[in-house]
């Protein structure tokens, strides 16, 4: 059965056993409350007969007073202990009642009896005859009219009942259409996705914004994110040809060459050589980071150990002028100059090596000036300076700050927010013949500041200069994610 005919069936027949069940319980309460009162009341009336009649002293007095007292639909009668009528009197529309069974009661009595099609109250009351015999004072009267009520309120009832089973119907088919309509577009949009391959959002009406426009609503941020990761893989991986292409082709071209003319042409045999190497070695390169930028999170394997930054500077500063004879200045900023301690922090001494690398050497592809790396506290750690307010967080535990800055091209204000994307590169053609830059840098950069719970931003100015900013946690408390074996 489709979902809609099951809301329609299930909210139609709740709604109808709720309303039925209302009605019945209204009139069995109303019936019950009816009856009971006329019962009171007959039973009171014949209290005050038997009272009137006891009084009077001869029979035919009673007989004359039984007249008056009769019910206009009833019998009033004088039953002796030995179970025979002494006095009965009928209304007119009830001579039958004459015929029923006499029977003496020692104790009052009341109760509602049915007979034939009808019910009557029934009420016996013992009295004390003027002789000195006891008597029972029995007084049946009829219900009919009441019944004639009661049957009026029972079709009342039911017609109420049946006219409002319309709109609950209705209402039920209506509410099976609200439901079933986004899910019955968001199972086309989804078919329709399947069939063609293309991405697809579905409608929104602006009306309500119920849980079932949240769900449109979902779906459609949930195509735009798939959308968007695989448009982002789509240039990936064409970009990942595209670069590996350049090289390959590099390769093919000199080899070709060197399979023509090198046995002959020795000068062209070195170039060749050189330019196969440098290419393969780039290649190596450009696949080792890729494989790195792939890696989920375990499989970083850190070794968290305590690292000294000044320590780790100077040493990559010697390194530096020793591969690429450029100068790297390192400056310290209070209050790490003066506290030693706090220049120790706890990380991977390897994966910050790689990181401080990838920046120092966009600086130096990108500058021919000096280049300084300055450590410092973390100022726009807004956490800490909450933190800082209370006594909780101590300046030991605030976010460190390496700055590499250069004064070289600097970067355009609109590209910046691009350059950590994959194989991105500002002015492309040009930047990688000068510098062989493949665009993956400052993805590998940022990827492995993550892992080490900390960040890295760019700052720059056009032809003034570039700062790359990292900000590293002092405890090791964030990394437990990635750490393999810390201790
Ligand atoms: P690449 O291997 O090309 O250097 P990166 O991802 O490291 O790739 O950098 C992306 C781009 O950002 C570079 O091509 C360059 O245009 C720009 N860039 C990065 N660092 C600097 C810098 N210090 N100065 C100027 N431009 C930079």
């Amino acid at each position: 059965m489709k979902l809609r005919h099951k809301i329609h069936l299930y909210s139609s027949v709740l709604f109808a056993l709720l309303f039925i069940a209302t009605n019945v319980l209204v009139y069995f309460v109303f019936s019950t409350l009816t009856i009971r009162e006329q019962q009171n009341r007959i039973e009171s009336q014949t209290s005050k007969t038997a009272d009137n009649i006891r009084l009077s002293s001869a029979d035919t007095q009673a007989a004359d007073l039984l007249r008056a007292y009769v019910p206009l639909e009833g019998m009033i009668r004088i039953v002796t202990e030995q179970g025979s009528n002494s006095l009965l009197v009928t209304s007119s529309g009830e001579q039958e009642l004459s015929k029923r069974a006499v029977s003496y009661n020692e104790s009052r009595v009341s109760e509602v009896l049915k007979i034939g099609s009808h019910r009557y109250v029934f009420v016996s009351v013992p009295v004390i005859w003027s002789d000195g015999r006891v008597v029972d004072i029995q007084v049946t009267e009829s219900l009919r009219q009441t019944e004639e009520y009661l049957n009026v309120l029972e079709w009342a009832l039911l017609i109420v009942t049946s006219l409002a089973m319309i709109p609950v119907f209705l209402s039920g088919q209506v509410l099976g259409r609200i439901v079933i309509r986004p899910i019955t577009a968001l199972t086309s949009t989804m078919k329709d996705i399947r069939r063609n391959g293309k991405f697809k959002r579905i409608e929104l009406p602006e009306r309500s914004r119920d849980e079932l426009y949240e769900m449109g609503e979902n779906f459609n941020r949930m195509i735009d994110l798939l959308e968007n990761n695989y448009d982002k893989q789509k240039q990936f991986v064409s970009n990942a040809s595209h670069e590996l292409r350049t090289p390959l082709t590099i390769i093919e071209s000199y080899a070709s060459l060197l399979k023509r003319r090198g046995l002959d042409r020795p000068d062209l045999f070195v170039e060749s050589v050189e330019a196969i190497h440098s290419e393969a070695v780039r290649m190596k390169e450009m696949t080792e980071q890729l494989l790195l930028l792939a890696r989920h999170e375990e499989q970083w394997n850190m070794t968290l150990e305590p690292v000294h930054l000044r320590q780790q500077a100077e040493q990559l500063a010697r390194e530096f002028q020793q591969a690429y004879h450029r100068q790297l200045e390192i400056e310290i900023d209070e209050p790490l100059r003066s506290d030693e301690a706090l220049l120790v922090i706890q990380t991977d001494a390897g994966k910050l090596r790689q990181l401080l690398f990838i920046l120092l050497d966009n600086a130096r592809k990108y500058s021919s000036d000096g280049i300084t790396l300055t450590l410092s506290l973390d100022q726009t750690d807004t956490s800490s300076q909450v933190e800082r307010a209370s006594v909780s967080t101590t300046t030991a535990q605030r976010n460190r700050c390496i700055r590499i800055t250069d004064r070289g091209i600097g970067i355009p204000e609109k590209e910046l927010p691009k350059v950590f994307d994959r194989f991105y590169r500002v002015d492309q053609a040009r930047v990688r013949q000068d510098t062989g830059g493949s665009g993956l840098g400052l993805t590998l950069a940022q990827r492995i500041a993550e892992v080490l719970g900390g960040s890295v931003r760019l700052e720059s100015v056009e032809n003034e200069g570039t700062t790359a900013i990292v900000t590293l946690p002092a405890t090791a408390e964030h990394l437990a994610l990635f750490s393999a074996n810390s201790n």
